[in-house]
């Protein structure tokens, strides 16, 4: 299908993103395009203009924080935060779930602050994200990430809002795992855990509203933290989705046995 004719555009700050965003209703921005040109490609979705990020400097940074924390520019790309000596330092588990996202030339292309804003319910990002407590900066505010998220595909971000970082608090422990859905290899059911010592965060991807926390895992694992506290948590059914791939109760199911094996791995000290 031949995409629409649009204009392209590139900046140097996020601010100037912004203004173009305000003085064009439909632009849209691009980071990776991993999504975005898919849609286009798809004539999902038209758009005036694109303003690429790629020359934002600001947006390429990764910093470890005084405080213990971690904060990645939105246009750092998923291959580039699984290779990063100082991420893996900080927590190897967070490498590892951007080293396992789709494959190297999406891992080359597609960032954290455009899977992020992308929203989509199977993004590993968006698990790990609300499991890590993560603060989300934009060019106009900051957020908890509690708060980032309004369901599937939705997030609080303003039509000419540019995400520019995302800052992560070390846990003590954080490990995720999905399993596959076959063909897109994207997550069916994604799980993420954190432990951070004092509480548990758990976050679930995969579901009718996107990813979200799990207050039941939580509770569960907060009381102790191994498999077994979870032999009698379960995800609401009605939380996910049945299509040709998996029922709603596979899904539900899927996402304790994730969650199980997520906790065994931290404790047998592969995920610190
Ligand atoms: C074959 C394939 C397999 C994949 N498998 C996985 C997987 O297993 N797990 C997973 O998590 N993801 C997966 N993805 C998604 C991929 O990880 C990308 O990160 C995701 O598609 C976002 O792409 P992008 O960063 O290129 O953003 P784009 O596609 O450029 O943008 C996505 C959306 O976010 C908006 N946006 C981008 N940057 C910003 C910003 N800084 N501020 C505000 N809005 C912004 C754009 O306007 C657009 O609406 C897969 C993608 C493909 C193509």
């Amino acid at each position: 299908m031949f995409v629409q004719a649009f204009e392209y555009c590139r900046v140097r700050t996020a601010s100037d993103a912004s203004a173009l965003l305000r003085e064009h209703p439909s632009a849209k921005l691009l980071a990776g395009g991993q999504s975005l040109l898919a849609s286009m490609r798809m004539g999902l979705l038209t758009t005036e203009m694109l303003v690429d990020l790629q020359d934002v400097a600001e947006l390429h940074s990764c910093q470890l924080l005084p405080g213990a924390s971690l904060e990645l520019g939105a246009m750092r790309t998923h291959g580039a935060i699984a290779t990063d000596g100082a991420v893996r330092e900080f927590s190897p588990g967070l490498a590892a779930l951007a080293g396992d996202i789709a494959d190297s030339q999406v891992r080359n292309m597609g960032t954290i602050g455009g899977s992020l804003a992308n929203a989509d319910p199977s993004a590993c990002w968006a698990a790990g994200a609300l499991a890590l407590d993560a603060e989300i900066t934009t060019s106009r505010r900051t957020l908890h990430i509690d708060d980032f998220f309004t369901g599937l595909f939705g997030t609080a971000l303003e039509p000419d809002e540019v995400l520019t970082k995302v800052r992560f608090r070390r846990p003590r422990r954080f490990a995720y795992l999905k399993h596959e859905q076959s063909a897109s290899r994207f997550a069916m059911v994604g799980v993420a855990v954190a432990d951070f010592g004092d509480h548990v965060r758990v976050a679930v991807n995969g579901t009718f509203e996107g990813a979200v926390r799990v207050p039941q895992f939580e509770q569960a694992l907060q009381t102790r933290f191994d498999a077994e506290a979870l032999a009698n948590a379960a995800l609401p059914a009605d939380l996910m989705p049945t299509d040709i791939h998996a029922g709603a109760d596979y899904r539900a199911h899927l996402a304790t046995v994730l969650c199980k094996r997520v906790v065994c791995k931290m404790n047998e000290g592969d995920a610190p």
